[in-house]
């Protein structure tokens, strides 16, 4: 007997109730040793001092509807949970909690900087994963991982070693994005450019001869950022601009400075940029870089880490770059080497993370040698050839697939991966300098010694790898590569691996397409690629892919189609918007209108809709149970074998009980279909139109005519009514289940009353699509349709006349034989239902059509109700009036459109089809109409 449900649907208690028993029991676990096909999803691991947003239960929302509908159809679904350690987000986190103390990293030193973060670790970091936790994520919460867990850092040193080893890392000078503020490089990803208004500043440079003298010429140059001509070590001109032929092999003296710097030809320099000649920096800028090295010129740096001159800029060390800027074009304009100034838009970069102008500057990092062929078990092959070979043959699909082109037009100009970062915090580099020979020594355990001299004088690296090395070896860290002995502390055997590489889909937001999924696809195509397969064979390359499909999902927009933005002031918290309408409301609000490649509007008047939705379940259930326990009184029972997988009908079954189990197999099969292509909005609406529509409008309206429960009731009968609206409503909570998974569950545990056949409904079995049963039934569904039409028509026309909502009317239907309505045979067995729903005391099939009687016409039939107190001739004739001059307007439409050779020319066949039958249909109603009205009585 199932459990009464309190009456109010209160989503707050059966939330937190039921996401803390997920948790307890431990319920999503997978382990090697487990049946059904692997189905392994990875969450995009939120940093480490993240807090949720709309983007995160987007993706989540996403990747559990997936990973509990696989795990129903029987799939051995591992969703693995983690958060990242995040360099940069997390340092600074820690840095601005120790200038409220007063403090500075430097003061506190390396070591106990990171105590420090672990400690901040320890009591903030969880907590996206606890919010997560309390949004039902169908995670295995025991393979949660930490970017920097000891298991996970292993696998960084091995993939760091085996690089170098490789020859695929290096390190080399190189110009990299330098923040100021940060304090480190940053990756071009990392660097977001805007245009703004600035300056070109024309200086004009001297030209002197072999002695040093000036010999009057000069030439002028054009710079955006003058401070950096401390740094000048030539000025280019074309080789063929003709302005310039006569200085070419002269010298110019770089003013306030002093030095005698060449003039070069170079083909790169643009005739048309400012007066063509160009001051060249090649430690400031990355084309002067490029142009010093064709032309051997020498790299002085003027910067420091802060941004400040050094002592190459000689009176001006000290000073911050754009002070340095002020004070250098004042001095200019004072020696009358300043020609002018002009407005110029300027395209600067910015630091991501603290928005401070990116200074490019000569550095000294280390590199992944993306391109570099090396031998690969017997291949040549560079990472990123790999990267682009297993998208080129479909090893990994995209959806939408648009993105299979972005991600190979980016692959395919990809540079060298810088992956130093100058922070405290994150995985050191496993590089030894030696103080005596100078050389490097990289290892997997700290060296005692120089691996070259034998010195003990060595120290390690102080830089750190770029976040996106470690998170870029997830796919193979998380399941125990290198080791594969569970150690230190992992657990995981080489079993995991086995079963769970390569994953099944990666769901994730554009905006880390570059940053972790094509780093994914570089690594893990790269070290998976000598582990052999289980049964000892090589790997081939289908196998070496991190995932097979990648889902890249919209942004959630706030409803007005507006990004969302703390500026703007219309982020939506997504927790606060769960603990108004639960958890379930707002997930069936994203998953309504997620599809491939549509961002989302997130109207909170719609959660509202669904809020009333999930309302709708929790009556129907109420009203489920209190029949169900009404007939065990008399002492029938459901037997609960019917229940748990596909509701049947038998064909001598009533109508409604046919009608919506076809309905249910229906629904069943294209919400799988639709889940198959991510069309979780396509399958979300089909479960709201049968749950709210069929279900509960219709066929819990019909079901309450054959649920008898009085001395003479026929108990076969109730029996077999009571179990199909018991295993169909119990069957549509499976289908619901991933998507609003709280109310399913308390719902599903109350049909059981304490005893279910599964811990929870999301371990029991998903519905499909049984075809014999839903074609055998299907005829069930067209009469059904045509009953429910005249039951429509009929309370349409009781609307139009007036007639008040508790009282029955008598009524007739005529359909004529040529366009006649099947269901009118059928209309005398259903007098009952009809009589219920369209509330008419009996509908009189007639074979003449109607005169003088106030009906309602369809294409196909035409039904009259007998309601006198309310034959009204005048407004009926008015009413009448408008709808015959409605008509006419559709039917005048109906002909220019068919008579504009140009649309018929464009239009498809279907379409021109489809407007020919509207215009034969509305002809009819037409001269319905006008008959109806003649036939009215005159005044
Ligand atoms: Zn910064
Ligand atoms: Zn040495």
């Amino acid at each position: 007997m199932p459990h009464e449900l309190p009456k109010a649907y209160d989503p707050t208690t059966i939330e937190d109730h039921w996401a803390e028993y997920w948790v307890r029991e431990n319920l999503f676990a997978q382990s090697a040793e487990g049946t059904g096909a692997p189905y392994t999803i990875l969450l995009p691991p939120p940093n480490v001092t993240g807090r949720l947003h709309m983007g995160h239960m987007l993706n989540q929302t996403e990747i559990d509807i997936l990973s509990r509908w696989r795990r129903m159809c029987g799939d051995r679904a591992l969703w693995v949970p983690g958060t990242d350690h995040a360099g940069i987000a997390t340092q600074m986190m820690v840095e601005r909690q120790l200038a409220e103390e007063g403090k500075t990293r430097q003061e506190l030193g390396r070591e106990a900087f990171e105590t420090r973060v672990w400690e901040w670790k320890r009591h903030y970091g969880g907590a996206i994963l606890d919010q997560m936790k309390r949004l039902g994520a169908t995670v295995d919460w025991s393979r949660e991982y930490f970017t920097m867990d000891e298991h996970l850092s292993v696998a960084v040193k091995e993939a760091f070693v085996r690089l170098y080893d490789q020859g695929l890392i290096y390190r080399g000078a190189y110009i990299v994005n330098w923040c100021p503020s940060c304090m480190t490089a940053l990756s071009d990803l990392e660097v977001v450019h805007e245009e703004k208004a600035g300056h070109l500043w024309e200086i004009r440079y001297p030209v002197v001869d072999a002695d040093g003298n000036e010999t009057g010429e000069s030439l002028t140059v054009a710079t955006t950022r003058p401070e950096t001509m401390l740094g000048d070590t030539a000025v280019a001109v074309h080789p063929e601009d003709e302005r310039y032929l006569k200085l070419h092999g002269k010298q110019v003296k770089l003013p306030l400075v002093g030095r005698v710097i060449p003039i070069v030809l170079d083909d790169w320099v643009s005739r048309d940029f400012g007066t063509g000649a160009v001051k060249v920096t090649p430690a400031h800028d990355p084309n002067d870089y490029a142009l010093g090295l064709r032309h051997h010129l020498e790299n002085i740096n003027i910067m420091d880490d802060k941004g400040q001159i050094n002592a190459a800029g000689g009176v001006y060390a000290g000073l911050d770059r754009y002070v340095a800027r002020k004070k250098i074009v004042a001095d200019l304009e004072a020696a009358g080497l300043l020609v002018g100034i002009k407005d110029h838009t300027n395209n600067v970069g910015h630091c991501d993370r603290c928005k401070t102008t990116v200074e490019p500057r000569l550095s000294t990092q280390w590199f992944i040698a993306v391109n570099k062929k090396v031998n690969l078990n017997g291949v040549e092959s560079s990472i990123a050839g790999r990267a682009i070979e297993v998208v080129n043959q479909e090893k990994i699909r995209f959806t939408p697939d648009q993105y299979k082109k972005t991600y190979l037009s980016w692959m395919e100009n990809i540079h060298d991966w810088c992956i130093s970062r100058q922070l405290w915090w994150g995985h050191r580099i496993p590089a030894w300098h030696c103080a005596d020979c100078r050389k490097i020594t990289v290892a997997k355990e700290t060296p005692a010694a120089c691996s070259h001299c034998a010195s003990k004088k060595i120290s390690q690296e102080t830089d750190v790898l770029d976040t996106w090395f470690s998170s870029g070896l997830l796919p193979v860290s998380v399941f125990g590569w290198p080791g594969f002995d569970g150690k230190p502390g992992s657990g995981l055997t080489r079993a995991d691996f086995d079963t769970f590489y390569p994953t099944g889909v990666l769901v994730t937001g554009f905006d880390i397409l570059f940053f972790w999924v094509a780093r994914m696809v570089m690594l893990g195509c790269w070290f998976s690629a000598d582990v052999p397969m289980p049964d000892g064979s090589p790997r081939p390359l289908s196998e070496t892919v991190p995932f097979r499909e990648v889902y890249i999902h919209a942004l959630v927009r706030d409803a007005n189609r507006e990004k969302m933005s703390k500026t703007k002031g219309n982020v939506i918290d997504p927790i606060e918007i769960v603990e108004k309408f639960g958890t379930d409301a707002v997930r069936f609000t994203l998953a309504s209108m997620a599809s491939p490649g549509t961002d989302i509007a997130f109207n909170v008047a719609r959660t509202e809709g669904y809020r009333a939705f999930a309302n709708k379940i929790w009556n129907s259930a109420r009203f489920v149970f209190m029949n169900v326990d009404r007939a065990a009184e008399i002492g029938i029972n459901v037997d609960p074998s019917a229940l748990g997988g596909m509701p049947t009908a038998s064909p001598t079954d009533p109508l409604e009980a046919r009608w919506i189990v076809a309905e249910f197999h229906a629904v069943a099969a294209s919400v799988n279909e639709s889940l198959k292509n991510y069309r979780y909005d396509d399958a979300a609406n089909a479960i709201y139109q049968f749950f709210w529509g069929s279900f509960c409008d219709w066929y819990l309206e019909i079901v309450k005519l054959r649920l008898d429960f009085s001395e003479t009731a026929d108990k076969a009968a109730t029996k077999s009514a009571l179990t199909t609206l018991l295993s169909v409503f119990e069957a549509s909570l499976r289908l619901l289940s991933p998507f609003m998974p709280f109310i399913t569950e308390e719902i599903w545990h109350a049909i059981y009353d304490g005893n279910p056949p599964a811990k929870s409904i999301a371990l029991t079995q998903y519905p499909g699509d049984d075809e014999k049963v839903s074609s055998s039934l299907a005829s069930s569904m067209i009469e059904m349709q045509e009953i429910q039409r005249i039951i429509t028509t009929l309370r349409a026309l009781r609307k139009d006349c007036g007639v008040p909502e508790g009282e029955s009317v008598s009524a007739k239907i005529y359909s004529n034989v040529q366009r006649g309505l099947r269901a009118v045979g059928f209309v005398p067995q259903h007098q009952e239902l009809i009589g219920r729903l369209a509330r008419v005391t009996e509908l009189l099939v007639v074979t003449e059509p109607f005169k003088g009687e106030v009906t309602k016409s369809e294409p196909d039939f035409d039904v009259s109700i007998h309601y006198e107190r309310t034959i009204d001739v005048p407004a009926e004739r008015e009413r009448l009036g408008k709808e015959i001059l409605k008509l006419e307007k559709g039917l005048d439409a109906a002909a220019r459109q068919l008579g504009n050779d140009g649309f018929l020319a464009k239009a498809p066949a279907h379409v021109v089809e489809g407007l020919k039958k509207q215009q034969a249909e509305t002809q009819l109603l037409l001269d319905k109409a006008k008959a109806a009205l003649a036939s009215l009585p005159q005044e």
